[in-house]
C-alpha cells in the first residue's frame, strides 16, 4: 500500500505556488521524483505530492510560506537515510542537500557554523586539515548531513566516550512553521533576551510552563540508559530549567522535523587523537562478553563495538578471518592517554580471564585498523543482502538498554527470534547499551507477518518493562515506532511533548505522521515485495 494524502489544494495550484517561490527548476511533482521520494532507508513508503530543492534560508522560507497558506504538509529532508521512516511525508519534501555551505570556523572557541545540509563526510574533511572534527559518527556517515543528525539526534561508534548529536550543537538557527525565526541557544528565563524571545513567540512560555508543571512526572520517566532518541529531551530540559536556562539548542535537537526547520547550525568540534589503539577480540563463550566489557570500560575505551555468534555465521567466516569457535566478537579502541599500554593491559587482563578464540590483535597504524573494523563494518551490508525471500527488516532494529544488561538483552533477542521461527542480525554499540536487532521474516509472507507482530509486542515489553530501555538509541521513533512512543514516557510525560508540538505547530503541518502517530508500525510499508530493507 502506497500512502497518498492530498491537502485540500489541488496538485496544479499547489505546483504553481512553489515554482513562483522557488523557481520552476527548483520542484518537482514528476512520478519518478515523487516515488524517489517516498522512501527512506526504512521499510516504510508515503508519497509526496512535490519535492522543492532550496539553499538558502529565502527559500526555505518561501516554501514554509506557501505550505502555510495552502495547509500543505512539510517535511525537510537531508540524505534520506533516516531508518525510523522520517524523512517522507504526504505534502511537499523540503530537499536540503544543496544548502550547503560552512559559514565559519572559530579555531580559539573550537565552533564551526554550518548551512544544515552539509555532509558529515564533507564537514569532516574540512576540519581535518585543521586537526579537528565533529564527533559524533553515526555508521552511514559518509551519507549522511549535519540537519539529518540534528533531527535524529544520531549518534555511533564512538558515543561511548563522545555522545550523541546534542552534546555538540552549540546553537541552531530555526524557521517555525508560523515563519517566526528563533536563535536557539541558552536562554536565562528572567532576562530581557528570554522576554524579547517570548513576545514574539509565545509557544516558548506555554512550553517552560508545560515543562514545570510536569517536572515531577518528567523526572520519574527517567530510564536508566546512557542515551536516547525517543522524542524530546524533556529530562535535560527540565534539569537546566531548573536552574533558569532554557538550552532551546536542546529542544530542536532529535525532534525530527516536527518542531521547526534548522536553517544554521552552529558546532562544537573536537581535535583529531593524536594515536589510537584498536584491538579485535574473538570470546569462545558468549558468557564472557559481559565481564570482559565490564573489565574494559572502566579503561576509557572510544568505541567498544560487538557482534553475537549467530550473526558472525551469517558472515562469511572463512572470508572474514572470523574463527570458526567464535562466539562473540568484540572491537575496542583507546584514543587517549597512553593507549599502547592501556591495549596491553586489556589484552593481558582478557587474555587470562576469558578463553579467545584466537589471540587478540593490536593494531596502531590507521590501515591495519581499518581491517580489524572490516568484520563490524560487514555486518549491515551483508545482512542486508543475505538472498531468500526473508530480509533483515528494521523494525525492532535499535533497543538500548542499561548496559551492564546487555549481554542478558542479547540473550533474550536471540531467544526471541529463534521463538518465532527465525535467525536475527545482532550487533552494535555495546559501551552504550545499544543493540542493532534484523531478525529475518517475510512480512508479504502471511504467517511471518504475524511472526513480526507478535515478536514486536514482546520485543517492547520486554524492552520496556524488563530492561526498563527504550526502543531507539539512536535512529529515532520517525514512524516505525511512534504508537510505542506513549509507552516509553508515560501518558503525562508523552502529554506534554505533544503539547509542546501544539504550541509550535498548532496545524501539524510539519513532519506529520513522525513522532506522533496512533497509527501500526507497518501502517505506511509499502511495496514490500519490491524492496530491499536497509
Ligand atoms: C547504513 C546506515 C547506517 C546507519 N548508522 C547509524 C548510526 O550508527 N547511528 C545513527 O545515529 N544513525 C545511523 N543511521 C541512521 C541515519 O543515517 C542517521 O539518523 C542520520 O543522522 C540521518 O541523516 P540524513 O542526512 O540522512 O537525514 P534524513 O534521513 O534526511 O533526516 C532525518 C530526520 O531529520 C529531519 N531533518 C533533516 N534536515 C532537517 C532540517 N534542516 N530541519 C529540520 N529537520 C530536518 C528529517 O525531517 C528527519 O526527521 C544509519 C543509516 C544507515 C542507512
Amino acid at each position: 500500500m502506497r500512502v497518498r494524502m492530498s491537502g485540500p489544494v489541488d496538485d496544479a495550484s499547489l505546483r504553481r505556488s512553489l515554482e513562483t517561490a522557488v523557481g520552476p527548476e527548483n520542484v518537482r511533482t514528476d512520478e519518478a521524483s515523487r516515488r524517489t521520494y517516498s522512501t527512506d532507508a526504512s521499510p516504510c513508503t508515503v508519497e509526496p505530492r512535490a519535492v522543492a530543492f532550496v539553499d538558502s534560508v529565502a527559500d526555505i522560507r518561501a516554501v514554509m510560506d506557501v505550505c502555510r497558506a495552502l495547509e500543505v504538509p512539510i517535511t525537510a529532508r537531508a540524505s534520506g537515510t533516516s531508518l525510523s521512516g522520517a524523512a517522507i511525508g504526504p505534502g511537499v519534501i523540503l530537499d536540503t542537500t544543496r544548502f550547503h555551505r560552512i559559514l565559519e570556523f572559530d579555531p580559539e572557541r573550537r565552533l564551526v557554523r554550518v548551512e544544515p545540509g552539509i555532509l558529515l563526510a564533507e564537514l569532516n574533511a574540512y576540519l581535518a586539515d585543521r586537526g579537528m572534527r565533529f564527533a559524533p559518527d553515526p555508521g552511514s556517515q559518509d551519507l549522511c548531513r549535519i540537519g539529518g543528525m540534528i533531527g535524529h539526534n544520531a549518534s555511533g561508534y564512538r558515543s561511548v566516550k563522545y555522545g550523541q548529536t546534542r552534546d555538540h550543537v552549540a546553537a541552531l538557527k530555526i524557521l517555525l512553521a508560523d515563519g517566526t525565526a528563533v536563535d536557539a541557544h541558552d536562554v536565562p528565563v528572567d532576562g530581557a533576551e528570554w522576554r524579547e524571545m517570548v513576545g514574539r513567540v509565545g509557544g516558548l512560555e506555554h512550553i517552560r510552563k508545560e515543562i514545570a508543571d510536569h517536572r515531577e512526572a518528567i523526572g520519574a520517566s527517567r530510564r536508566p540508559i546512557r542515551k536516547h532518541s525517543c522524542g524530546f529531551d524533556l529530562l535535560g530540559l527540565a534539569e537546566s530549567l531548573d536552574h533558569g536556562v532554557f538550552p532551546l539548542a536542546s529542544l530542536f535537537v532529535g525532534s525530527e522535523g516536527t518542531l521547526g526547520v534548522t536553517t544554521e547550525a552552529t558546532l562544537r568540534v573536537v581535535p583529531i587523537p593524536a594515536h589510537r589503539v584498536t584491538l579485535l577480540l574473538y570470546l569462545d563463550r558468549f558468557e564472557d562478553l559481559g565481564p570482559a566489557v565490564g573489565d574494559i570500560l572502566p579503561r576509557g575505551p572510544s568505541a567498544i563495538e560487538a557482534v553475537d555468534g549467530d550473526t558472525l555465521s551469517l558472515l562469511d567466516r572463512e572470508a572474514l578471518d572470523v574463527p570458526r569457535t567464535a562466539k562473540a566478537m568484540l572491537l575496542v579502541e583507546f584514543d587517549e592517554g597512553d593507549v599502547e599500554e592501556i591495549a596491553n593491559g586489556v589484552v593481558d587482563r582478557v587474555a587470562s580471564h576469558y578463553r579467545l578464540s584466537r589471540a587478540a590483535e593490536v593494531a596502531s597504524d590507521p590501515a591495519r585498523q581499518s581491517l580489524l573494523w572490516r568484520v563490524r563494518r560487514s555486518v549491515f551490508p551483508t545482512i542486508i543482502q543475505r538472498p531468500g525471500a526473508r530480509k533483515a527488516w528494521g523494525f525492532v532494529e535499535d533497543p538500548i538498554v542499561p548496559r551492564d544488561r546487555v549481554p542478558e538483552f542479547i540473550g533474550f533477542l536471540v531467544d526471541l527470534a529463534r521463538r518465532h521461527d527465525t535467525v536475527a542480525g545482532i550487533y552494535g554499540h555495546i559501551g552504550d547499551g545499544n543493540t542493532h536487532y534484523r531478525p529475518f521474516f517475510d512480512p508479504t509472507n502471511p504467517d511471518d507477518f504475524e511472526r513480526m507482530q507478535s515478536l514486536r509486542e514482546e520485543f517492547d515489553q520486554a524492552v520496556l518493562d524488563r530492561f526498563r530501555g527504550a526502543p531507539s538509541g539512536e535512529h529515532g521513533i520517525g514512524r516505525i515506532r511512534a504508537e510505542t512512543l506513549p509507552r516509553v514516557w508515560g501518558n503525562e510525560v508523552y502529554g506534554v511533548m505533544r503539547r509542546i508540538k501544539d504550541a509550535l505547530d498548532p496545524r501539524g503541518l510539519l513532519n506529520p505522521g513522525v513522532l506522533f502517530s496512533a497509527d501500526p508500525w507497518w501502517a505506511t510499508w509499502g511495496g514490500l515485495e519490491s524492496r530491499i530493507p536497509m
